[in-house]
């Protein structure tokens, strides 16, 4: 009789996302066998310490700190350590050696993804990567097949749900930046070292590689640009607020038309924005993540649920790994990545978007003309403007100093104008300072 045979997988990582991988390959193996038609058997789980503790108990037998030998013995490799190194040089040798490759690690996949996607296709495995960009979204999958037969013109992402978290707590509860990623750090949140999600980072990386994927073009991560939320003040949110804005940190993936008949030009950025009370994206809460993609043909989709956490996480892993199985039993090459379109990257001083500028200016008349005239000297046109009510003293009076504080709504100019505008301003004697300044996105959406 035919024995069937079974699929071998190795990992790579025990830790949030690996422990809870392990345990449901473990729980549900007879499941996954009804639905693959062979057995998933995980041969061995690679840490750096294998007394370590650990969220899961797993049977100890399983555990190694010999990465190497445990992958020249996989069909299947999951790597879940994370970090370039030794990511990279493991994940390389099990391409070389024939196995798939499952990952979660988007800071290795924006670094070094177009030279394991090439290694991929030319030794006929497949890396696998839902599981690097939202967590438990399915999103990678979506814009390489299902929209695979689609124009791609724009992804908004809330890809990072520490930032998200932190900006919907200083909306709706009115606390300062500092004390909302303290709150985000007690309940788990925000890292001990929160500086990969508050800056951006983390973003970025995700950012680079949805747009390679999205425009089947290779964006490289450091053309990528990046802005944090650690300067996004209380006040801001309160003017974005007035103004039926809410701020959130955003991933900007876009095709730019080329001049006459040139070839599309990309560009991939991650900032604060403003984003409409009325856009989808605008009802993300807490830490959840979402992406908003829009298409030629299938026009707006969102893509929403959990960015994060190890067990969610894994559900994206899992669904890979299936993938993979089945891919393994039928054979041939797998499934090459389209990322050769060589679309030139847009730098962020040639992005055209609108703006609110937040200022103080001196309540004086003849103010707002000089204002205006600043403005129109640097070609950004006005669309909205509106004036806070001045700070008043206890018995309700306006003090005699007292500034002016305006919003500026602008219509669509380039990065390159607004910021000298913008330092014009800060020089103008008629503003006193200028409090701010965020990009509005998704206006038309
Ligand atoms: P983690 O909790 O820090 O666990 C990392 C695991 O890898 C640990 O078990 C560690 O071993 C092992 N490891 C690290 N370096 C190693 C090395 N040189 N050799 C052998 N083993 C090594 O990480 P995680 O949060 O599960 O994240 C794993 C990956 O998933 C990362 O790429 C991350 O970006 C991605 N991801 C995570 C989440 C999430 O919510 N956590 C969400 C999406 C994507 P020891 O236990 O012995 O130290």
């Amino acid at each position: 009789m035919n024995e069937k045979r079974t699929i071998k997988v190795a990992l790579l990582g025990a830790g949030s996302v690996g422990s809870q991988v392990a345990r449901l390959l473990l729980e549900q193996a007879d499941e996954y066998e009804r639905r693959v038609g062979t057995r998933l058997e995980l041969i061995g789980i690679s840490v750096r310490n294998v007394d370590g503790r650990r969220d899961v108990e797993l049977p100890r037998e399983l555990y190694t700190t010999d990465a190497e030998r445990l992958i020249l013995s996989a069909d299947v490799v999951i790597e879940l350590m994370g970090g370039l190194h030794p990511a990279l040089e493991l994940i390389t040798l099990a391409l070389e050696s024939g196995a798939d490759v499952v990952t979660a690690n988007k800071a290795l996949l924006a670094h070094h993804g177009a030279e394991l996607f090439e290694l991929a296709e030319r030794v006929g495995a497949q890396l696998y990567y839902e599981a690097a960009v939202g967590g438990a979204i399915p999103i990678i999958r979506p814009l390489r097949e299902n929209l695979g037969g689609d124009r791609v013109e724009r992804i908004l992402g809330i890809v990072n749900g520490t930032t998200n978290y932190i900006l919907d707590r200083m909306h709706t509860r009115g606390d300062s930046f500092e004390e909302s990623l303290r709150i985000a750090t007690d309940l788990g949140y925000a890292e001990a070292d929160p500086t990969a999600d508050i800056e951006g980072y983390d973003a970025q990386q995700k950012a680079a590689i949805l747009a390679s994927i999205a425009f089947h073009t290779s964006v490289p991560v450091d053309e990528v640009h990046r802005e944090g939320i650690t300067s996004v003040s209380i006040e801001q949110i309160e003017d974005a607020k007035r103004a039926g804005f809410v701020v959130k940190l955003l991933a900007i993936c876009e095709r730019v038309a080329a001049p006459g008949d040139g070839p599309d030009r990309v560009s991939a950025r991650v900032y604060p924005a403003l984003v409409p009370e009325a856009h989808p994206l605008a009802s993300v809460h807490g830490g959840n993540n979402a992406i908003f993609v829009e298409a030629e043909a299938a026009g707006s989709l969102m893509f929403y649920g959990a960015g994060a956490g190890g067990v969610e996480t894994a559900s994206a892993v899992l669904g890979d790994l299936v993938a993979a199985a089945r891919r393994h039993l039928l054979g041939g090459p797998g499934l090459g990545e389209s990322m050769d379109a060589d679309l030139p990257v847009l730098g962020v001083a040639e992005i055209d978007t609108s703006y609110q500028i937040s200022l103080e200016a001196e309540d004086e008349a003849g103010i707002l003309a000089g204002i205006a005239q600043t403005f129109a000297e640097h070609g950004v046109s006005v669309a909205t403007l509106e004036q806070a009510a001045p700070a008043t003293d206890e018995d309700g009076e306006v003090a005699e100093d007292a500034r002016a504080t305006l919003v500026i709504g602008t219509h669509r100019a380039k990065e390159g104008s607004l910021s000298k505008l913008v330092d014009a301003l800060a020089q103008s004697p008629a503003v006193h300072r200028v409090n701010g300044v965020l990009r509005v996105e998704g206006a038309n959406a």
